[in-house]
């Protein structure tokens, strides 16, 4: 049991920003984004909450998780957000009843004969390369994309392409993308079964680009509250779903002039009283963080000094006015009286982005569903 560091996870905070963006949305379906371990919030523990609040599918990357998912939620569509190798195509074919992502012939032609061989086709939603750069056909592949769709082998659920950059501030590159996908939706109509699902939309897209979202979103992050990014106005209704609390370790009183951790990278400029807890980077704080995160005690911010160090992160609390005890709360990410830390801070620290921090902070440490 791990009792020095508690990653709180709120279902039903998940559950409620799933329901107001299942609304938001409508009337196109919405794919609730679970790959990483449910973006390090417990795939296991959330699938049921998603499935429950109106996910119409759940997006996974690995077999691990198809198999997870195919236990607790027998029917509900999985789709696979990236191709995969011959050996995970292999065991879903026949086992994990997957919607495969299908991005060239190679693949189309491997998952046909999978299909014909389990007689029963294999769903693929056939993947378009309009900017994103990764995977995919691309708009100009079309004879390649109308053979896809004549595989017995197969059969074709869905046309998807993915942005690049729906988070930056200048939307004209997946306004572009965006239009490159219309022109081809509207160029193949005719060799695509009617009731394709056409989808592009992660997050960012779906709350910015209203009225163009088709008939599927494929949403991570916000489900999970996150920000994606600091250049639109978010939902206020967006909870975030994961804290992090810890709790002074030790305090100490310093002299001017003392060096604090690994590497001495930070001198104390007066006297100091430091406080130390119990989390590092083998609890998922980043080791980015030296000398520039924040924590929360007594409601206050207080800075990180020094190295963050596997285990062990120093803290200055010179400033707080009350005073600070071995075993007081230190929030590292969430609310602490009228102070919060986001997700979207500590990632800005350090040119990251907040599902590295739930990642880190969600798979190093035992999480607590509350
Ligand atoms: C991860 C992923 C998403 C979800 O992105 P968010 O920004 O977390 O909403 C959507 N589509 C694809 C293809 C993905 O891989």
């Amino acid at each position: 049991m791990q009792n020095h560091v508690a990653v709180n996870i709120y279902p039903e905070r998940f559950a409620q920003n799933i329901r107001f963006l299942k609304q938001a949305v409508s009337p196109a379906k919405l794919c609730v984004v679970m790959k990483s371990d449910a973006y390090g919030h417990g795939l296991a523990e959330l699938a049921p909450v998603a499935a429950a609040a109106g996910a119409d599918a759940i997006g996974i990357c690995s077999n691990d998780e198809a198999r997870t998912l195919r236990q607790l939620l027998p029917n509900i569509p999985l789709i696979r957000l990236r191709s995969a190798l011959k050996q995970e195509y292999d065991e879903s074919a026949s086992l994990l009843n997957l919607e495969e992502q299908v991005g060239s012939l190679e693949v189309a032609e491997y998952l046909h004969q999978l299909g014909l061989r389990r007689q029963r086709p294999i769903p693929v939603h056939i993947k378009i390369d309009t900017g994103m750069g990764r995977s995919g056909f691309f708009v100009e592949q079309q004879e390649a994309i109308k053979q896809v769709c004549q595989l017995a082998g197969l059969k074709v659920v869905g046309l998807m392409t993915h942005f690049a950059s729906a988070d930056d501030q200048d939307l004209a590159q997946t306004e572009a993308q965006l239009a490159k996908f219309s022109l081809l939706k509207h160029q193949l109509s005719q060799y695509l079964p009617a009731d394709v699902l056409c989808h592009s939309h992660n997050s960012a897209a779906s709350i910015r680009l209203k009225g163009q979202r088709a008939d599927l979103v494929r949403i991570g992050a916000a489900c999970y509250g996150a920000q994606t990014s600091q250049c639109f106005e978010q939902p206020a209704e967006l909870q975030t779903v994961m804290d992090m609390h810890t709790s002074v370790m030790e305090v100490r009183d310093v002299p001017a002039g003392t060096s604090i951790g690994y590497g001495s990278k930070f001198t104390t400029r007066c006297n100091s009283r430091i406080a130390s807890i119990p989390v590092g980077f083998g609890e998922g704080y980043p080791r980015a963080l030296f000398n520039k995160g924040q924590v929360l005690i007594n409601g206050q911010r207080c800075p990180v000094i020094g190295r963050v160090s596997l285990n062990i992160t120093t803290i200055d609390i010179t400033q707080l006015k009350q005073p600070v005890a071995w075993g007081d709360d230190v929030v590292l990410l969430g609310q602490q009286g009228d102070e919060s830390i986001s997700l979207e801070e500590l990632a800005g620290e350090f040119d990251s982005v907040h599902t590295e921090i739930n990642l880190m902070a969600g798979l190093m440490n035992q999480r607590s569903y509350l």
